[in-house]
């Protein structure tokens, strides 16, 4: 007998008739002997519609306010849901964040979670009970209710299972797995058997929506294995764990991206020991998260620099330069949008030169140039114009094989 945590999405939680779907599957689990917990975010689009709503009453919403009203779509759905086990006869008990002891920075919006104090959960579950919680949410330590950021149900999930030292976490979703690159935008996408939580951490975080960073960090920390799986197929779905082997010895095991970047260029800073650090503090000071970078000296004793940010912070990054223009004495500034960023990750890099440079020459192949690069040990990320992206995705796609080797005759 096992401790389980089940998460389910907003799709997969989207109608009355899903809700009592998802019911059975987490009486399934119960049935094979299993104790289970279970997470869930909000009904459907629900979450985007509070937020519309709010925009509909004010233009600028206190981020208190915010948490406070988009906690009621997770609020929802644990109600349901645990009404829908004990009509079929399961005893079942539901909590908010705050109850099941969840304590998270006092940050509203985006707050990490700090500590669990798991003892309530634990006790109902000592009582047979099916303990659904509502994910997204938490409490800080000034008692505010806060949120986990968009998405943040599948970390609630995973610390619970850290917390609760599950024996598993299973991440149901409205897909079967962890694809090789999105299956909406490159038809021969292939779901992959089981992936690093590394690759898997490098995906997210460029752009792969199917896992929340912060959980796959999470489940990393505290090495709690991962199954993203679908909710209405049984097939098994994408394990994530420390080692994942690599199915036929490929280098690259996916490939994310994401538009709606917008290169930033800052021409003649003085070369000096302090430009840098006092321009990128500015920017973090006002919350700016700047992605590439890339510094190069001209002959004027003068440096030019250029970084990628989203381009919803194209305006506050522009203001934060020209607000210290007299502290930084850059020349000009410069910016270029409709970007977009596609990255091929693989922990076989590591001892496969020439990864980079086969990524070059199939995006060259087909004519597209590329702005910026960066790496790490297990990715390769080219800033490209957003209007080759899907192109780009797909080349390369073919060319590290992806959706599988072409048998041999
Ligand atoms: N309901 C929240 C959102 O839509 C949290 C989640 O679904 O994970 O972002
Ligand atoms: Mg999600």
């Amino acid at each position: 007998m096992g401790l389980i945590v089940q998460k389910f999405g907003g799709t997969s939680v989207g109608s009355a008739e899903k809700i009592r779907n998802v019911a059975k599957r987490v009486i399934q689990e119960k049935e094979r002997g299993n104790e289970v917990v279970v997470v869930v975010s909000a009904m459907g689009k629900t979450t985007d519609e509070l937020v519309k709503l709010a925009g509909e009453v004010t233009t600028n919403p206190s981020k208190r306010e915010i948490d406070m009203l988009l906690t009621t779509g997770e609020q929802v759905t644990i109600s349901l849901l645990t009404m829908a086990l004990q009509h079929l006869g399961h005893d079942a008990v539901s909590f908010t964040g705050w109850q099941a002891g969840i304590q998270t920075e006092g940050v509203h919006g985006n707050a990490r979670i700090l500590d669990i104090d798991s003892a309530r959960v634990l006790a109902e579950i000592e009582k047979g009970k099916v303990v659904v919680v509502a994910g997204f949410q938490g409490v800080s330590e000034s008692g505010e209710i806060t949120t986990l950021g968009r998405g943040g149900s599948d970390t609630t999930a995973v610390a619970l299972a850290a917390a609760l030292k599950a024996d598993k976490c299973d991440i149901y979703t409205d897909v079967t797995g962890v694809f090789t690159t999105d299956p909406r935008c490159v038809k021969n996408a292939r779901k992959l058997d089981c992936i690093s939580y590394d690759e898997m951490l490098e995906l997210a975080n460029l752009g792969a929506g199917v896992l929340h960073p912060r959980a796959v960090e999470f489940a990393k920390n505290y090495q709690i294995p991962l199954e993203v799986r679908s909710s209405m197929e049984m097939e098994s779905g994408t394990i994530i764990e420390e080692e994942a082997n690599m199915e036929d010895n490929l280098v690259v095991r996916g490939i994310a991206f994401e538009n709606q970047i917008t290169r930033v260029a800052v021409l003649g800073l003085p070369q000096s020991l302090t430009s840098l650090p006092t321009i990128f503090m500015k920017l973090a000071e006002n919350h700016i998260n700047v992605d590439i970078i890339i510094q190069s000296n001209t002959n004027e004793n003068t440096t030019d620099l250029s970084f990628s940010i989203k381009t919803q912070d194209l305006n506050s990054t522009l203001a934060v330069l020209e607000e210290n223009k007299d502290q930084l004495h850059f020349d000009t500034v410069k910016h270029e949008s409709e970007l977009a960023k596609v990255s091929i990750v693989g922990s076989g890099m590591v001892s496969n030169p020439g990864v980079a440079a086969q990524m070059f020459e199939a995006l060259s192949q087909e004519e597209i140039s590329i702005k910026m690069v960066s790496t790490s040990e297990i990715k390769v990320s080219t800033v490209i114009d957003e209007k080759n992206m899907v192109k780009a995705v797909e080349t390369l796609h073919d060319t590290f094989e992806l959706a599988g080797r072409p048998v041999k005759s």
